[in-house]
């Protein structure tokens, strides 16, 4: 039988931009293309996104996109890719709602193609075949794939949580689960995000009682953040406010959008009117509003955070006002949303973090979870995703009390292929994988050296060092000179530079000095060289040779 290959292209080590090929023959097809987000030392980058230059070398056989849901750390990179290749896209008929948005703004109408299936469906991709599968998780129409290959089932989880109450009444198809399991499942891809966490893990349905001890308590107006995607979220909280006669407005332009878009499609039902334009908010007293707003990750230009700012036209925060902060911190944003909360307890509002009702509850697994899901799929080989490697790491452990061996369990790694073979498994040589870094400004492909420079400035500032040159005659034409800005240094620092500066050139001969990138060479290195005899400092050195 051909060998098939699973070759994460994120995902793995990481939580974040998750998309993983899986190849056989010439069939190659992607589940997922997400982002992730920058850390604390990617100055100046917006976003994260895989780097596909696999799939445009495989371009030929790359044949479909598969989409388990329409979160951004599964949907995100697909403009990105988009842009080099045009695929067909396979997703749930919510995921579609909600990424078409998207992908009119960046990628334009033309330029993309969406195919809709439901669970139980059956794609065919040349020689492999694609069936989703109803999972529960923190949106609609969630699902587990289970891609069938020459070698049996590749489970692909998704992200997911047993929720026997899920607020759509549409809970995981566990039958289905156990009826893979029993066909033969080869290769469990399983999210590993909350394996940390003992235990099950609460049913969203839980937030419940949580947000109505908030709504019976408050005596100003209610706002709520949460994320934009997390539909059920916001549906409990309109449900609970028309219980508690209030209005609700709705601020940020993703959230009005996906609130229009999923009652338009009956995925949200608000209650009949229970929604008013945030205009007509001051048309009711403060016991009688509430209102849902983005900005749960400290996003600069969210409602909240503008809000947070005294900034934000369209609405005020006021003295008596109640927060509800229902969502998790993503790694890195947290010093966003301390300093958001901060400005709001200082404008006089109150904001619910943390309460002994949960007002937040996660959409993966906990550790009974993650062990009923191997428990239903009884697969081969085993091998978590969606994680760092603690959660890698803790996740193998485990799979291997639970009777699994060693050589069946395998900890991904970007690019890495693990290859199925008729009787055995194992990690291939890496091919092109990696990061692309997307700026500010929306340019992709944002280099390392970028980023160290950008690094080097904003903590050791710049120093720029001029040398006049006369290149016919080979001679300096004039002295060179250092100049500095938001430089870590002293001033001492600067002037001991500038005479190793004066050595270096001077030692040059003529034919050196003809040359203008040894003289930047020699100009930086001498200079490097002198501020790191002063106490270790790495400015970004810029040398420039002015040539006469
Ligand atoms: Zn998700
Ligand atoms: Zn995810």
């Amino acid at each position: 039988m051909p060998q098939v290959q699973i070759i994460p292209l994120g995902g793995v080590g990481e939580i974040g931009k998750n998309c993983t090929v899986v190849q056989e023959g010439d069939d190659l097809l992607i589940v997922d293309c997400g982002l992730s987000f920058p850390n604390e030392e990617m100055l100046g980058i917006n976003i994260v996104v895989p780097d596909f230059t696999y799939l445009v070398q495989n371009k030929d056989k790359f044949k479909a996109i598969f989409l388990t849901h329409a979160h951004e750390d599964h949907v995100g990179g697909l403009p990105y890719l988009l842009d080099k290749l045009r695929v067909p896209i396979y997703c749930t008929e919510f995921t579609a709602a909600l990424i078409r948005q998207k992908l009119d703004e960046k990628v334009g109408r033309d330029k993309y193609d969406i195919r809709i299936y439901k669970p139980g469906d059956i794609v065919k991709v040349g020689a492999l075949s694609v069936e989703p599968v109803r999972i529960t998780h923190s949106i609609p129409e969630n699902c587990g794939l289970a891609v069938r290959c020459s070698h049996g089932i590749i489970f692909f989880t998704g992200d997911f949580k047993f929720d026997f109450t899920p607020v759509d009444g549409k809970a995981t198809d566990m039958a289905r689960l156990s009826e893979l399991g029993r066909e033969g499942v080869v290769a469990l891809l399983s999210d590993s995000t909350n394996v940390e966490r003992p235990g099950w893990g609460p049913s969203e349905r839980s937030v419940l009682p949580g947000m109505q001890a908030v709504f019976a308590a408050a005596e100003g107006r209610i706002l709520m953040t949460t994320f934009a995607s997390n539909i059920h979220r916001m549906q409990q909280f309109m449900d609970v406010a028309a219980e508690y006669g209030r209005k609700v407005a709705v601020v940020g332009r993703r959230m009005e959008q996906n609130i229009d878009t999923c009652e338009r499609l009956g995925y949200i039902n608000v209650p009949k009117g229970t929604r008013i334009k945030l205009e007509d908010l001051a048309l009711y007293p403060p016991n009688k509003v509430a209102i849902l707003t983005t900005g749960s990750q400290g996003e600069p230009m969210s409602a909240l955070v503008q809000m947070s700012r005294g900034e934000y036209g369209r609405l005020q925060i006021k003295a008596g006002d109640t927060l509800v902060y229902s969502a998790r911190p993503i790694p890195g944003n947290e010093g966003a949303i301390w300093r958001t909360i901060n400005r709001l307890f200082q404008q006089g509002c109150r904001v619910i973090y943390d309460s002994p009702m949960p007002i937040h509850v996660s959409g993966h697994a906990y550790q009974e979870e993650l062990k009923m899901m191997i428990n239903l799929l009884k697969p081969f080989y085993i091998a978590p995703v969606h994680g760092e490697p603690r959660h890698q790491y803790l996740y193998n452990h485990i799979a291997r009390e639970m009777g699994h061996p060693e050589h069946r369990i395998f900890t991904m790694a970007t690019g890495v292929p693990l290859n199925l073979d008729d009787t055995s498994a194992a990690l291939g040589t890496a091919v092109a994988a990696g990061s692309v870094l997307v700026d500010n400004a929306g340019t992709a492909g944002v280099s390392d050296e970028i980023l160290r420079d950008r690094y080097s400035v904003a903590n050791e500032g710049l120093v720029i060092v001029t040398v006049p040159v006369d290149v016919t005659k080979g001679v300096l034409a004039g002295d060179p000179s250092i100049m500095a800005k938001a430089f870590s240094g002293s001033p001492k620092t600067l002037d001991i530079a500038l005479d190793f500066l004066m050595d270096a050139m001077r030692n040059l001969g003529r034919e050196e000095l003809r040359d203008t990138s040894r003289v930047k060479a020699d100009a930086a290195d001498a200079v490097k060289r002198a501020i790191q005899r002063r106490g270790g400092a790495r400015p970004l050195v810029v040398p420039i040779v002015i040539e006469f």
